[in-house]
């Protein structure tokens, strides 16, 4: 089946790409094995070059990036281009503190030798990745396992081909020699073979609960390492004593990120008894009044979902819910125009058993509950097959506290909306995923932690 490439905002095939043959894929493996023995060896200075060369370029060229990702999958061209800005900033950061967190480390050492903690890359990295954020999600894998001396082959999203390219020339372009950061044009039956190969040393997901299940099940059955960052329904609290203005207006932008489609997007909002009723009319007002439109727009803040596939399942998930009794505040209905938009949505009264309170809904549709203080606050937060990330608005401090401890997540954000950065660790607990990106933790995902304790030689040479 042909990979297209379809405007999301317009419905318009913008191309296609016929997959890879297997005489293709085979040669890509070859040069990933190949690539891999020379670029392990490589002084991390020169790694660490290459990624930071790709940050130059990514900055460069923010408004073409930024513009192939808006066409090909919707994205506010505003948003797009601040893509480009931060995957640049992660190849820096590994750029900068790679030798770091590369360096071995001394346990002990006597004249008659040493004992040490050594990193070292595991081979070819295959990174099954989706459309959402088509550039951070994979530079947020790429450029630390590139840096800890691994090669990587990218087996993109479907919806997301000339990205996916885009990648792979990007990665030329900064000086990777060949072989070092591959782009496979394949579906995802292919990618599971690939697993299978000998050559192939470990595997990363970011995708749904069963791109993740069927790459888990894969890497068991063939003993691979495996990172999985899957889906999330976040909660985002709001407890009595918060300031309702930023509450609001962080509330709205942390649901509607990439028009709803974020793994971390907050997706259940849990107020408080007595706010409940001054931060829903704010909030409901507020998405309301949200700016939906094309893309390209400047102005725009909510743009079209990625895929006709996607709207369908929103669609439905807020037909359910509203058939188990909850209410639509505001929205609830698709756009009556070309492209593939959904209106902002607020649901409120939703049952513990409906979609939008059970499963992760990936679009801009928030679903209210409400609670009588933190103690149910916390339980309902945590009443979740997920455990992503977690957002809290409280001015007090012992509850901040407590919330951090308590809420069942990758990541407690207090007064701030949960969002990734290259610093801290990401990832999840519960069918979230496991495993984590960014910081020094991910970039350790993907080495071998070898233990090197030696006795017994003569005095080093001076
Ligand atoms: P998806 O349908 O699971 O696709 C993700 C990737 O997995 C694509 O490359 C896809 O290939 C492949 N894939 C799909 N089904 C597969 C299977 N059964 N076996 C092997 N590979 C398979 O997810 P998506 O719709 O693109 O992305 C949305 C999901 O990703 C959401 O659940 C979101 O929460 C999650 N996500 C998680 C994070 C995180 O960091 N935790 C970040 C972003 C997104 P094809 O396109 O060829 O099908």
């Amino acid at each position: 089946m042909a990979i297209e490439t379809v405007n999301p905002a317009t419905g318009e095939r913008l191309g296609s790409f016929e997959p890879e043959s297997p005489a293709a894929i085979e040669q890509k493996l070859a040069r990933a094995a190949a690539a891999f023995a020379a670029w392990s060896h490589r002084p991390v200075a020169e790694r660490t070059a290459v990624v930071r060369r790709a940050a130059e370029i990514l900055e460069a060229e923010r408004g073409a990036f930024g513009r192939l990702m808006t066409l090909e999958m919707g994205k506010p061209i505003v948003a797009a281009e601040q893509e480009a800005d931060k995957c640049a900033t992660a190849c820096r950061y590994y750029a900068d503190h790679g030798e770091d967190f590369l360096r071995a480390e001394l346990v002990a050492e006597s004249g008659a030798g040493r004992d040490a903690i050594a990193f070292e890359p595991l081979g070819p990295v295959l990174a099954v990745m989706p459309w959402n954020f088509p550039f951070w999600q994979v530079i947020r894998f790429a450029a630390p396992a590139l840096v800890a001396g691994n090669v990587g082959l990218l087996k993109h999203a479907s919806n997301v081909p000339r990205c996916a390219l885009a990648l792979e020339d990007l990665f030329q372009r900064a000086g990777a020699p060949a072989g070092v950061f591959q782009t496979l044009l394949i579906g995802s039956d292919r990618a599971l073979a690939l697993i299978a190969d000998e050559r192939v040393a470990a595997v990363t997901v970011t995708g749904s609960e069963a791109a993740g299940r069927s790459i888990a099940a894969a890497a068991g059955a063939y003993l691979k390492k495996s990172v999985l960052e899957l889906g999330g329904s976040d909660p985002f609290l709001v407890l009595a004593s918060a300031d309702l203005e930023p509450a609001v207006a962080t509330a709205v932008k942390a649901r509607t990120v990439n028009s709803g489609q974020s793994c971390i997007a907050a997706k259940r909002f849990i107020v408080a008894d007595a706010i409940y009723d001054r931060f829903t009319e704010r909030f409901v007002a507020a998405m309301a009044a949200l700016r939906v439109g094309d893309p390209l727009d400047r102005q725009t803040e909510v743009g079209p979902l990625a895929t006709p596939k996607i709207l369908e399942q929103v669609a439905a998930q807020v037909t359910a819910s509203v058939a188990a009794g909850a209410r639509i505040l505001t929205g609830g209905r698709r756009l009556d125009r070309p492209g593939y938009f959904y209106a902002p949505t607020v649901l409120a009264e939703v049952p513990t058993n409906a979609p939008a309170a059970r499963d992760e809904v990936f679009g801009p549709v928030a679903a209210l509950f409400r609670v009588s203080g933190i103690d149910q606050a916390i339980a309902v937060a945590n009443a979740t097959q997920f455990g992503l990330g977690a957002a809290a608005f409280t001015r007090d401090r012992a509850e901040a506290e407590r919330l951090s401890r308590e809420l069942e997540a990758g990541g407690v954000f207090i007064n701030q909306m949960v969002a990734s950065d290259a610093r801290f660790p990401f990832g999840g607990v519960k069918r979230s995923g496991y495993g984590r990106e960014l910081s020094r933790f991910g970039l350790r995902e993907f080495v071998n932690i070898k233990t090197i304790r030696s006795t017994g030689l003569p005095p080093a040479a001076r």
